[in-house]
């Protein structure tokens, strides 16, 4: 028996040999689906997406290519309160970048949410460490008392 990562419902053998090889992760048929309209209609990036696989296998309530009114987070974990973002390496190279990347930093902690920037190169090499690490970092962030 095999399962949605994404909504937990069964899906047979072929669903779920069709999803890992298509998709590289085990998905219903609705979930194939909006991960594919993400992928092709949004600027997310194969690294978010792994990261926030890697984090649902952890169990962590986490959203993908979350709009929260103002822009589009890679990945927010609402009830921990921390956005996080995947990015490469234009954000540390281009200046504008990275001081627009400061300031929505900045806006989001104004309004309590904590956010996290995660460098491809850690999806690429260190996944599974990079996302226990982020999961403990959660788990803290929701535990701490404000
Ligand atoms: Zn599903």
């Amino acid at each position: 028996m095999s399962f949605c990562i994404e909504c937990g419902c069964n899906i047979s053998q072929s669903v779920f040999e069709y999803s890992l090889n298509n998709m590289g992760h085990p998905l219903c048929m609705n979930h194939q689906k909006w991960l594919n309209a993400i992928f092709y209609n949004s600027s997310t990036t194969p690294h978010a997406i792994e990261l926030y696989f890697a984090l649902k296998r952890r169990g962590v309530p986490a959203e993908l290519e979350k709009w929260d009114g103002y822009k589009t987070i890679d990945i927010a974990v609402t009830d921990a309160k921390v956005n996080i973002e995947v990015d490469g390496k234009h954000h540390n190279y281009n200046h504008q970048q990275a001081l627009s990347d400061l300031k929505r930093t900045y806006f989001s902690f104004q309004k309590g949410y904590l956010t996290l920037r995660i460098p491809n190169s850690l999806v690429e090499w260190s996944i599974e460490e990079t996302a226990d690490y982020i999961t403990g970092f959660l788990i803290e962030s929701k535990n701490r008392k404000y």
